[in-house]
């Protein structure tokens, strides 16, 4: 159940016992995919996940919250448009919004994320709400669980191809080969084994790692069908852990 649709009543009585919180970011992704990338995917494979784990299980309703739009992204400051707050804000806003969905009955709270910055504050959100006792809780990042013969990169094959199956009308197509050119081959700035580089623009002129001319569509379809058996397995999985 979509919590932004539904009403107080319905929530009651529905008594959701598993939460999923879609987490992104609103960072550039090259000059050729929306700045809404990250929250864009976090919400497709959500909603996705959410539909596969509640049709394998008739009695499962999962409370399905708002996308969090802004996340831990500083390191893309230097192109126009990018949001951030800090890691302290990012880590208290996202436990506080599990707290309150685990204060109505939610016992399974899992983050399901977009974006590689927002990465280790959530692993550390998710093992503090679990060891508290507020709910068996879990960081889900789409782009490391799905099997598929794309590189990530960054507005890379792997999330434009997500983007052509999800939101065509958002890539500029006409710009891809541009986002190439301009592309770097790998995140980081690397020297004996060190990233000695921490913003983007210090290794990517246009914010591209990657090559988005990599993976189509089909492959952005089978990439989200691959997210969401995942995600169903990993709500399953902290929903046994509960029932006992
Ligand atoms: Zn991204």
């Amino acid at each position: 159940m979509d919590l932004a649709d539904a009403t107080w009543t319905d929530v009651r009585d529905a008594d959701p016992e598993v939460g999923v919180v879609p987490v992104g970011s609103t960072e550039q992704h090259g000059p050729h995919a929306p700045l809404g990338t990250d929250a864009m995917a976090a919400e497709a494979v959500a909603e996705a996940g959410v539909e596969a784990y509640e049709r394998e299980d008739d009695d499962a309703t999962v409370a399905l919250a708002p996308t969090i739009p802004v996340g831990v992204a500083e390191e893309h400051r230097a192109f126009a448009g990018t949001l951030w707050v800090s890691p302290d804000t990012f880590r208290a806003y996202v436990r506080e919004t599990a707290e309150s969905l685990a204060s109505h009955g939610v016992d399974v709270v899992v983050f399901v994320n977009g974006h590689g910055g927002n990465v280790d504050a959530l692993r550390e959100v998710t093992a503090r709400l679990t060891r508290d006792g507020t709910a068996a809780a879990a960081a889900f990042t789409w782009f490391d669980v799905v099997d598929v013969d794309v590189p990530m990169g960054h507005g890379g094959g792997r999330e434009t191809a997500l983007l052509r199956h999800v939101a065509p009308h958002l890539v500029r197509e006409d710009r891809v080969e541009q986002a190439a050119a301009g592309a770097s081959d790998r995140w980081g700035d690397w020297v004996a084994g060190v990233n000695v580089a921490h913003d983007t623009d210090a290794f990517s002129a246009n914010g591209v790692v990657g090559d988005p001319r990599d993976g189509d569509a089909a492959t952005g379809e089978a990439m989200l069908d691959d997210a969401a058996d995942a995600l169903a397995c990993v709500l399953d999985a902290l929903a046994d852990r509960t029932s006992d």
